[in-house]
C-alpha cells in the first residue's frame, strides 16, 4: 500500500455561487468538475457562473454599497473588528482549509497550513488595522478658503485571481478591498474555486453583511469578461497572465474602469562569485521550485557569474534530486503536482522545446510517476547552458523548470537581467553590499531580493514593473488602490 495516495478527510461538498450572502445555484443550472491534480480524478462540481449570474452578484454588490450598511453607514472600527473576525475564521479552519487547498490546488497541505492560511489570516489582521487609519489631508491653499481631502472607497470591485495560491491570492485581494469599503464579486480561477467559496462562508459566520462580498466561480472569458464589460462595476483587480490582463486592460476602456494588473514574471536570480554559494544554492532552488514552481514571482532565470558557475551547479543539483515529487496529503510533501493536466502539458511542452534549442537537462526532464501515475506531476528540471534569447529563457513557464545562464561580469548580468519584457521579480546574491544595492537599483523589477528569495509580507508592497502589470497590492499601496480622492472646498466668509 506504500504507494497509495493518502485517503481525502476534508468533506469536499459541491461548490455553488456565493451571492448576496447566499449559496445558490447558477441561473443556467450548469455546472463543471473540478479535478485533483494528485489522482486525476474529479474532487466535486461547481455550480458554473455566466454573465446573468455576474449581473445578479454586482447588483448585491451595487446595492451593498450604495444603501447597505458596510460603507457609509458602519463605523470603521466595526468594519476593522469584522476583518479581525474573518482572521481567527480563518486561523480556526486552518486544517480544513489546509486539506482543501491541497485536493484542489495540489499545493502540499503542511505548506498550505503553516504558509498560505496563516498568511492570509495576517492579511485580514493587518488590513483590519488599516480600516481605522485611512484619512485624508487638510491643505494650505490660498484665499478665504478650507480646502480638505476625504478618501473614499472606489465602489464595487471585480476581483480576478489566479490558481497558484487560491486562497492567499483571494486574501490580497478582498482584504483591503474591504478595509477601505468597498464590496466585492471575486471570480476565482475554475481550477481551484474551493477555498474562496470557503472564504465566502467564514465571511458571512464573521458577521460580513449580505452582498458586501460575492463568489463567482465561472469561466475567465464568461464570467470574468461579463465582470470586466459590467457598467455598474468600478474597478477590476486582476492576478493573472500577461496576455489575459492586456485583454482586461482593452475591454476596461468601454466602461473607463480602475484597472490594477499582477501580470507575469521571467524574474532573474543573479549569483555573483563573492556570494554565499551554499545560501545561493537553497535560494535558487526555492527560487524555482517553490509551489513546484506555480508562482508568478519564481527566479526562473538563473543568472551565475562563470567562475563559480561548476561549483554552484553541483549544490543546486544535489539539493535538487532531494526533492522528490509526492502526494501534497502527506505531511512531508514538498513539492506537488501541477495544477492541471492542460498545465503539465504545457511545461513538458516546454521542456521539448529547451531540448530541441539545444540546452542541457540536468537533472529532471519527464512527468513523474506518483501512487498510480495518474497524477499531473513533472521532476523538477534544469536545464543548463541557457542563453537568454531561448524559449524557455524569455516565455514564463509557470512550472518546475530552471534555466541557467552563466555571465562574466555585473553589466552583463544586469543587462541579461533586465532583457526581458518583464519585471516583477529579481534577486542578487553577493558579500559585496555596496555592489548588491548598486544592482538593486539596476533592476527594473517591482521587487529585489538581496541574498534570500521569495520573502514577502503583507505589510511590504509586491507588483510589477514593465509588462508584470501595474498598481500594487499589500502593504499601504494597496489602500491607495482601493480608494479615490474627493477634494472639499468650504469658503470660511
Ligand atoms: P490566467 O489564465 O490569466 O487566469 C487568471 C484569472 O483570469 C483566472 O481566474 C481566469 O479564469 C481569468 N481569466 C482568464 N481569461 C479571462 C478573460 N478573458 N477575462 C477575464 N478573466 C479571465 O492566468 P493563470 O494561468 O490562471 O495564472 C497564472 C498567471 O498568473 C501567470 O502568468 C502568473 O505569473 C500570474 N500570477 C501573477 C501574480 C502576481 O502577483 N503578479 C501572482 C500569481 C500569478 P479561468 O480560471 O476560468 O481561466
Ligand atoms: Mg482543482
Amino acid at each position: 500500500m506504500a504507494d497509495m495516495l493518502t485517503p481525502t478527510r476534508a468533506r469536499v461538498e459541491p461548490g455553488k455561487l456565493f451571492i448576496n450572502g447566499r449559496f445558490v445555484d447558477a441561473v443556467s443550472g450548469a455546472t463543471f468538475n473540478t479535478i485533483n491534480p494528485a489522482t486525476g480524478s474529479v474532487l466535486t462540481q461547481v455550480a458554473e457562473g455566466r454573465a446573468e449570474d455576474i449581473d445578479l452578484a454586482v447588483r448585491a454588490a451595487r446595492t451593498a454599497y450604495d444603501s447597505g450598511p458596510w460603507t457609509r453607514k458602519m463605523a470603521a472600527a466595526d468594519r476593522a473588528r469584522i476583518l479581525w473576525k474573518i482572521s481567527d475564521l480563518l486561523l480556526a479552519n486552518v486544517e480544513e482549509l489546509a486539506e482543501l487547498e491541497a485536493l484542489d490546488s495540489g499545493k502540499p497541505v503542511t505548506e498550505n497550513a503553516r504558509i498560505d492560511i496563516p498568511m492570509a489570516a495576517d492579511c485580514f489582521q493587518y488590513y483590519a488595522g488599516w480600516a481605522t487609519k485611512i484619512t485624508g489631508e487638510t491643505i494650505p491653499v490660498r484665499g478665504p478658503f478650507l480646502n480638505y481631502t476625504l478618501r473614499e472607497p472606489v465602489g464595487v470591485c471585480g476581483q480576478i485571481i489566479p490558481w497558484n495560491f487560491p486562497l492567499l491570492m483571494a486574501a490580497w485581494k478582498v482584504a483591503p478591498a474591504l478595509a477601505c469599503g468597498n464590496t466585492v464579486v471575486l471570480k476565482p480561477a475554475s481550477w481551484t474555486p474551493l477555498t474562496a467559496l470557503r472564504l465566502a462562508a467564514l465571511a458571512k459566520e464573521a458577521g460580513l453583511p449580505d452582498g458586501v462580498l460575492n463568489v463567482v466561480p465561472g469561466q475567465g472569458s464568461v464570467a470574468g469578461m461579463a465582470l470586466v464589460r459590467h457598467p455598474m462595476v468600478d474597478k477590476i483587480a486582476v492576478t493573472g497572465s500577461t496576455p489575459v490582463g492586456q485583454e482586461i486592460l482593452r475591454e476596461s476602456a468601454t466602461t473607463l474602469k480602475r484597472v490594477t494588473l499582477e501580470l507575469g514574471g521571467k524574474s532573474p536570480n543573479i549569483i555573483f562569485a563573492d556570494a554565499d554559494l551554499d545560501a545561493a544554492a537553497r535560494g535558487a532552488q526555492s527560487g524555482i521550485f517553490y509551489n513546484k514552481g506555480e508562482v508568478c514571482s519564481a527566479g526562473s532565470r538563473l543568472l551565475v557569474e562563470e567562475t563559480v558557475h561548476d561549483a554552484l551547479m553541483e549544490k543546486l543539483i544535489e539539493r535538487t534530486r532531494k526533492l522528490t515529487p509526492s502526494d501534497p496529503l502527506d505531511p512531508k510533501c514538498r513539492f506537488g503536482p501541477q495544477v492541471s493536466e492542460t498545465q503539465m502539458n504545457t511545461v513538458l511542452r516546454y521542456i521539448g522545446k529547451g531540448r530541441e534549442e539545444g540546452a542541457k537537462v540536468v537533472t529532471g526532464g519527464n512527468r513523474a510517476a506518483v501512487g498510480d501515475g495518474r497524477g499531473f506531476f513533472v521532476e523538477p528540471t534544469i536545464f543548463d547552458g541557457v542563453r537568454n534569447d531561448m524559449t524557455i529563457a524569455k516565455e514564463e513557464i509557470f512550472g518546475p523548470v530552471l534555466s541557467v545562464i552563466p555571465f562574466k561580469n555585473l553589466e552583463d548580468a544586469v543587462a541579461t537581467g533586465n532583457d526581458t519584457i518583464y519585471g516583477l521579480a529579481a534577486a542578487v546574491w553577493t558579500r559585496d553590499i555596496g555592489k548588491a544595492h548598486r544592482v538593486a537599483r539596476e533592476l527594473r523589477a517591482g521587487t529585489v531580493w538581496i541574498n534570500t528569495y521569495g520573502v514577502l509580507d503583507n505589510a511590504s508592497p509586491f507588483g510589477g514593473y514593465k509588462m508584470s502589470g501595474f498598481g500594487r497590492e499589500l502593504g499601504a499601496a494597496s489602500i491607495e488602490m482601493y480608494t479615490q480622492i474627493k477634494s472639499v472646498w468650504v469658503d470660511l466668509t
